[in-house]
């Protein structure tokens, strides 16, 4: 990304989903075009029908479709767009894609390839973190060949328990926890192969395990004339299997002074990185207090609405600004936290089936509203639901006047969301919320284990419908919120447990 102004007419989105939506809306209140692309499993997905222009990748599969980037670059030139959104997951952290995007005069909207490169690697980037003087998780990182004997010793100084990670990890994948010496070596070689097959790297690398400890993350934003500046933080400790499930900001254990020396840090990091565009700057913070450096994502996550719920800000809009050579339009001082604000991300899975991803058609599919409350949704009632990718439906996102109304509106809001045909993880992420724990925001990444979250009973499909229909009647003739309790599928099945 040079630092010469430019402006977009055209802007291609190389996604698809709710994340899809959710740019093509930005990018059209900016004035611009938004171009989609769609698999045959798509044709009928929201992104399409919201764009300006859709394009065909014939398939399915994610490498067929929107991981082809040869088939993506001929339609941007084909389509004439001026700059392409990658997104989250896909090419929205794939060097050679911004590589090639930026060779053939095409804006990639996102930071530049070589700090892209630099932040995928996560042995390279926790190098370039201790040398701009932020700490880190203490580890240790060495040659694939490095002999057996020395790895030991290396980990005897880290202590156990410890964690075996890919340098190129991602998305949970290619970590072990290793809790005695014993079971080192075929940790190591487990996760080697891991991340072999899913990343084409086998390198790893330790780590010293922080017990209990919290995910914490800071927004970060960069123009291509030097400023950065961070967004505050969002609490994501509320994970299964190192993937987030709810989000919020702020962070229930945040002080003012741990907030300062976090952003700091956080803002240390971009400009160490001359860090241009959105970007996250995640951490984890022990028990007692203290931060490390887990990794920077180069991208847009997925928790970025919590951020805009509490900031006002839309951070896609400048994602753009800030692509076309804009200053950042603020500054640090400028920007302040407001409220409070959750998101559950609502997975189309079977929790009381190991989580295995449902497929199958919408049927009914309801998402709530009101005051406070954000959908960012991908489909349309009637579309289908296939394996090719993410479960992920749609993100449900709210917004209170403290923590105490969020929940109380997450669990509304929850309760008049109605996806009907295949089975979702709303009971699941209700029972969370229900949680006395998580309502005293006593969270850390192993709350879902340790208080043995699970919904093993789910109802049969046809409560839910009976519910979902009775509760349209009766919500709009009984608009106080005993609608809810009374049409909640749970509260016919005697589970409601009453809210925060
Ligand atoms: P977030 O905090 O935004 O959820 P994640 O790291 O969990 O970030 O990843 C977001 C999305 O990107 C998920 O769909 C995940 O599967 C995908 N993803 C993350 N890293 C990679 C990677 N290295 N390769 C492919 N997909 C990835
Ligand atoms: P990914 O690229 O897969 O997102 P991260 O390094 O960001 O990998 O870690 C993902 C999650 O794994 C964190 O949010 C945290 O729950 C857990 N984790 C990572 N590193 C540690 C650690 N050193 N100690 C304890 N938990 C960790
Ligand atoms: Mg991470």
């Amino acid at each position: 990304m040079s630092s010469k102004k430019k402006k977009f007419k055209k802007v291609l989105i190389a996604n698809r989903g709710e994340i899809a939506c959710r740019v093509i809306q930005s990018v059209q209140e900016a004035g611009m075009q938004a171009v989609a692309l769609y698999s045959c499993a798509d044709k009928h997905a929201l992104h399409v029908s919201l764009a300006d222009e859709a394009f065909h990748l014939p398939g399915n599969t994610p490498t067929e479709t929107y991981l082809d980037t040869a088939q993506i670059l001929k339609i941007c030139a084909e389509s004439k767009v001026d700059a392409v959104h990658p997104g989250y997951g896909f090419l929205s952290e794939n060097t050679q894609f911004a590589e090639a995007c930026e060779k053939a005069g095409i804006t990639f909207i996102g930071p530049t390839a070589d700090v892209i490169h630099k932040m995928g690697d996560k042995i390279i980037s926790k190098e370039t973190m201790i040398a701009a003087g932020v700490p880190v998780v203490p580890g240790w990182a060495g040659e694939l060949s490095t002999e057996y004997s020395v790895i030991e010793k290396e980990a005897d100084k880290i202590g156990y328990p410890l964690l075996v990670k890919a340098a190129a990890g991602g998305g949970g994948k290619g970590m072990r926890r290793v809790d005695q010496k014993a079971d080192l070596k075929s940790a190591l070689e487990a996760a080697g192969r891991e991340a072999q097959k899913a990343f084409g790297d086998a390198r790893v690398f330790l780590e010293k395990y922080i017990t209990r400890p919290r995910h914490i993350e800071f927004q970060i934003f960069g123009d291509s004339h030097g400023s950065a500046v961070h967004l505050f933080e969002r609490e994501c400790s509320i994970q299964r299997r190192y993937q987030k499930i709810i989000e919020e900001s702020p962070s229930p254990v945040m002080t003012p002074e741990l907030r300062a020396k976090m952003g700091d840090a956080a803002v240390k990091a971009a400009k160490a990185l001359g860090y241009q565009n959105a970007g996250t700057v995640e951490f984890i913070v022990s028990e007692s207090g203290e931060f490390y450096f887990l990794e920077v994502n180069t991208r847009l996550q997925v928790e970025h609405p919590v951020t805009e719920m509490v900031t006002h800000l839309d951070l896609v809009r400048l994602q753009l600004q800030i692509a076309m050579g804009e200053k950042l339009p603020f500054t640090q001082d400028d920007l302040k936290q407001s409220g409070h604000a959750i998101e559950c991300r609502i997975y189309a899975e079977d929790t009381a089936n190991n989580f295995m991803p449902s497929v199958g058609k919408l049927q009914k599919y309801r998402l709530p509203q009101g005051s406070g409350i954000r959908v960012d949704n991908g489909y349309p009632e009637g579309y289908e639901v296939t394996v090719y990718y993410d479960p992920m439906l749609a993100k449900l996102i709210v917004w209170g006047e403290d923590r105490g109304a969020a929940i109380a509106k997450m669990r509304w809001a929850l309760d008049h969301f109605v996806a009907l045909g295949v089975t979702t993880n709303i009971e699941y992420l209700k029972k969370i919320l229900d949680h006395p724990e998580f309502v005293a925001g006593k969270i850390h990444t192993h709350f879902l284990d340790e208080h043995a979250i699970s919904v093993n009973d789910q109802p049969p499909p046809e409560v839910f419908a009976v519910a979902a229909l009775a509760g349209q009647k009766s919500v709009a003739s009984n608009g106080n919120g005993q609608g809810s309790v009374q049409t909640s599928p749970w509260q016919l099945a005697g589970h409601w447990r009453g809210g925060a």
